[in-house]
């Protein structure tokens, strides 16, 4: 029998699911980290920097950040929105090992080639990888289970900490040498089996896109494959923090990316001409073939009893890329704005104390209002100046900010504010939850 308690085996992976082990409320007096006025010198990026400061992220070292508190809820946010998407598409989730046998990638022959490969030693001299992507440990363990055709096809996913010796790290989140990744691999006896299967995680791409906030600035785009195969397809945000050049249609929403544009120098859809513009690369995803099957005997049995190589893809998205992006695209000369969605609150509740002691009695109601009714909130409920308490909502972005103080009650309610336009309501009492609940 297992003894380890569920709660703790589900946190130590990482893996619990929504409103399950995550606080749906805290107190700003018990947050542990704090809003700062600077970031590192040495850090560049805006989302790192915006990220740092308002106490979301810590920065190791180039390209190594920890997630505190409030980012690890963003991050568990958007680990949700990709696993719902991934489980409408027939995504079963794992958790594969980090440390990895050199030869598995001795059989690929990537131990050589792929120059961003952590390789470490142990004291007996025996040689690892670190995961940097995990075609190597899935398909040999597909192996161990696929026989006949009768067992394809399927897809298995994960969320993982993926190891690269990136050269330059300069984009904070964005480009981590450590970094969580969700790699989804798919199986299938043949090639129109995949391009089914692909076209259906194009789609559930473009929503986790769109429930993340960045619908509107993701683009399908052609790409020429990298270490995998020799096509593939991105999704590309467009922003000016981004490393790489994409050529949009406006009209068909798809570009195409900087290295095959000679190849396909109009759009692939209607033929229009495209307009060149940054982005960051956000999501890929590859038709891998037979590529990892060969290398590893991976076959199945057909109908006929043939012996038959089996047909995969793989499909990955950063989760820090993600965030990274969500910030340099949304935030605005205040701090974050954070989509709903992936918000680490959907509430920022700030009292401001007056003459007597009122506000708090009336803040700590609507909290435990707020508690009593699933809506998840961060009160501000520090000694703490009108001015500098607004300011650090601002810096943190959470989407609605509540305020109750003398003046609001005496004017009949509580001030409502949209982080992301700044307009204000007076909400009286009795409407209060249900204007949040239509705006959460
Ligand atoms: P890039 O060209 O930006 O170096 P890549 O093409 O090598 O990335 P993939 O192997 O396609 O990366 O990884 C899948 C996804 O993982 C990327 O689309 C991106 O969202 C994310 N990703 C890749 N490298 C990093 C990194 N160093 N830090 C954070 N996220 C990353
Ligand atoms: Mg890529």
């Amino acid at each position: 029998m297992c003894t380890i308690p569920r709660a703790t085996y589900i946190v130590n992976f990482g893996l619990f699911e929504k409103g399950r082990t995550m606080s749906k409320n805290m107190k700003q007096t018990q947050l542990f980290t704090k809003t700062r006025k600077d970031a590192p010198a040495d850090e560049v990026a805006k989302n790192a920097q915006l990220l740092i400061r308002a106490g979301y992220i810590h920065k190791e070292m180039a390209g190594v950040y920890s997630y505190l508190p409030l980012g690890l809820r963003v991050l568990k946010k958007i680990e949700q929105v990709i696993r719902e998407e991934m489980n409408k598409i027939n995504g079963q989730e794992l958790f594969l090992s980090s440390l990895h046998p050199k030869e598995r990638w001795e059989a690929t022959g990537r131990w050589d080639s792929l120059d961003v490969l952590f390789k470490l030693k142990d004291t007996l001299d025996r040689e690892y990888a670190l995961g940097a992507t995990h075609e190597e440990i899935i398909t040999p363990l597909a192996q161990e289970y696929i026989s006949s055709y009768r067992d394809l096809p399927f897809a298995a996913y994960q969320f993982q900490n993926k190891f690269r010796a990136e050269v330059r790290s300069k984009s904070g989140i964005m480009r981590g040498r450590e970094f969580i990744m969700k790699d989804l691999y798919s199986f299938h006896v043949s090639q129109e089996d995949l391009d089914q299967y692909y076209e259906r995680a194009v789609a559930a791409y473009l929503r986790v896109f769109e429930r993340c906030g960045l619908g509107a600035q993701t683009y399908l785009t052609y790409a020429s494959g990298g270490t995998f195969s020799k096509y593939s397809h991105e999704f590309q945000t467009l922003t000016d923090a981004g490393e790489d050049i994409i050529h949009l249609c406006d009209t068909c929403k798809v570009a195409v990316n900087e290295e095959i544009i000679a190849e396909q120098p109009a759009c692939p859809k209607c033929g229009g001409a495209l307009t060149p513009q940054k982005a960051a690369e956000t999501g890929n995803i590859f038709k891998l073939g037979t590529k990892y099957s060969a290398a590893f005997n991976l076959t199945f049995k057909d109908a006929e009893g043939k012996e038959q190589p089996v047909i995969m893809g793989c499909y990955g998205i950063g989760l820090g890329r993600l965030m990274g992006t969500a910030v340099e695209v949304l935030s605005d000369t205040k701090g974050i704005v954070w989509p709903r969605e992936i918000a680490p609150f959907k509430v920022h509740l700030i009292s401001i104390a007056g003459k007597s002691d009122e506000a708090i009695k009336e803040a700590t109601r609507v909290y435990d209002d707020l508690i009593e009714h699933g809506v998840e909130v961060l009160w501000d409920d520090r000694d703490a100046r009108a001015g500098e308490k607004f300011a650090d909502a601002d810096l943190i972005g959470i989407p609605l900010r509540l305020v109750v103080s003398e003046r609001s009650i005496a004017e009949g309610g509580y001030e409502l504010t949209e982080r992301k336009t700044g307009q204000s309501k007076l909400v009286p009492e009795s409407m209060l939850l249900q204007t949040l609940k239509s705006n959460v």
